[in-house]
């Protein structure tokens, strides 16, 4: 398959995005972009931009937009065709106007915002589980709380920009990954 291609996951922390997008990309030859994986990367071996997000990631606050906005930019310039998967991003408004700027450049829209749903007891019950198996620095109760917070408050007002822009595809997120997988290809 070939031809530019640009799909988005949404969604709360413990939805479930990083597996799933990793698997899409796989079956669709697309470049899984995940901004969480970039910025624990950097943080991993102590680049100055990771000194910088360090805090702010242990905390589970957002990094500012100008600082993954450039993340992006980078990813972006190194593809000869745009063939993309996002995961965790964007998330603020601002992050996603700018995408569109981008990719308007480029001549490659969205073509699909996957909006991976569950429950907030699930995402705890998840996170938590998480917490224990792989001890990220940002998986404890506290930071897992704040998280929550800061997609209510900041990343959920996108299910309404990608509705907007006729992208949005919600997909039920609880059940076993198979099967979520099964919804996702159905929807994209
Ligand atoms: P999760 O979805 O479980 O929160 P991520 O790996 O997507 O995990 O993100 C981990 C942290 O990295 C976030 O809490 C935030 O501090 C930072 N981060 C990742 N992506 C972005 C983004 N697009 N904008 C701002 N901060 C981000």
């Amino acid at each position: 398959m070939s031809g530019a291609m640009v799909l988005v996951f949404l969604g709360p922390p413990g939805a479930g995005k990083g597996t799933q997008a990793a698997r899409l990309a796989e079956d669709l030859g697309l470049t899984k972009i995940s901004t969480g994986d970039i910025l624990r990367s950097h943080v991993a071996r102590g680049t100055e931009l990771g000194k910088q997000v360090a805090p702010i990631m242990e905390r589970g606050d957002l990094v500012p937009d100008e600082l993954i906005l450039a993340i992006i930019r980078e990813e972006l310039s190194q593809m000869a065709e745009v063939r993309a998967i996002f995961d965790g991003f964007p998330r603020t408004t601002r992050q996603a106007e700018a995408l569109d700027e981008l990719l308007a450049e480029l001549g490659a829209p969205v073509n699909a915002a996957v909006l991976l749903e569950v429950p907030e007891e699930e995402l705890l019950r998840r996170l938590l589980r998480r917490a224990k198996l792989e001890g990220r620095a940002d998986d404890n109760e506290q930071t897992i709380r704040r998280r929550l917070q800061v997609y209510r408050e900041q990343t959920q007002p996108l299910i309404d920009y990608y509705a907007a822009a006729g992208v949005l595809k919600r997909v039920d997120g609880v059940g076993d990954p198979g099967q979520i997988y099964c919804r996702i290809r159905e929807a994209v």
